[in-house]
């Protein structure tokens, strides 16, 4: 048995008893198609899944990626209220035993059904600052704040941005972010990042310059599906993203990615 506490520091804590196993830790990037779902395993017991991709294309990845005997994900963040994030989550919330649900705002049509699912479980809304200690480190929202959700015309520039560090290792999702939520995070400590999950699936509006430049990330991961109607990710963002020396891996052409973390380094596996 395995004493795994996480504690939102501000808002809650509370502490969990888990029976997993040790292993290692690992990020998991599904292949979800046109959309975004990350699995954050701390290989302790925890499980964090940051987006839930359109449909049940997740449940897939989640099939294969949770430890045996393991139905509990502890805690689900949803960047934004777009369906290429929160349509799998409605049935990841039927088939697993979901700890807390963090999401960002109200939205309307079918995003409140989960919003009513997740409220039988524990839904809190998202704040700039709350941390979450994980084994071998934290997962930290940095976007957005009270001010900033309230102000927003753009859903995608309100997302979640969430920033996970495990054994000294950084990843860096900032949800479908485009230019004017990049240029709120620019100056902001703990931007820079090892790995960084393409903001808004390599669109043209996102990955700025100067947005690459303060993240400086060694890995690029773009969470996108072959063909999409939305020319995503775009050609100019993949080569701008490759010229700064990032390495570009595409789930629409590798697959589900696993990026798994020791204190020598990250090493990542692809599906194909
Ligand atoms: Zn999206």
């Amino acid at each position: 048995m395995f004493k795994a506490a996480i504690a939102i520091v501000g808002v809650l804590a509370f502490s969990i008893w888990t029976t997993a196993s040790d292993s290692r830790a690992t990020v998991r990037f599904f292949d979800v198609g046109q959309g975004d779902a990350a699995l954050v395993d701390d290989g302790h017991g925890t499980q964090i899944l940051i987006d839930g991709g359109p449909d049940r294309a997740v449940l897939r990845g989640l099939g294969k990626a949770m430890p045996r005997f393991d139905r509990r994900i502890e805690l689900v963040i949803l960047s934004h209220p777009h369906l290429d994030h929160y349509g799998g989550l409605v049935d990841v919330i039927a088939r697993y035993d979901v700890g807390t649900v963090l999401v960002n705002q109200a939205g309307d049509g079918p995003y409140e059904r989960l919003v009513v699912e997740a409220d039988s479980h524990s839904r809190l809304v998202t704040a700039a600052g709350q941390r979450v200690g994980i084994h071998g480190g934290t997962v930290e929202i940095l976007e957005p704040t009270a001010r900033q959700r309230r102000r927003y015309e753009n859903a995608n520039d309100a997302s979640v941005v969430v920033r996970v560090t495990l054994h000294g290792r950084s990843f860096l999702f900032p949800g479908d972010a485009e230019e004017a939520e990049e240029r709120r995070l620019l100056g902001r400590p703990g931007l820079d990042t090892e790995v960084l999950k393409v903001p808004h699936h390599g669109s043209r509006t996102s990955s700025t310059d100067e947005f690459i430049k303060e993240t400086s990330p060694t890995w690029c991961i773009v969470s996108s599906g072959t063909g999409n109607t939305y020319g995503h990710p775009n050609p100019d963002t993949v080569r701008r993203l490759g010229a700064s020396g990032c390495r570009v891996v595409r789930t629409d052409r590798h697959g589900t990615v696993t990026a798994t973390i020791s204190s020598s380094g990250i090493s990542f596996s692809t599906e194909r």
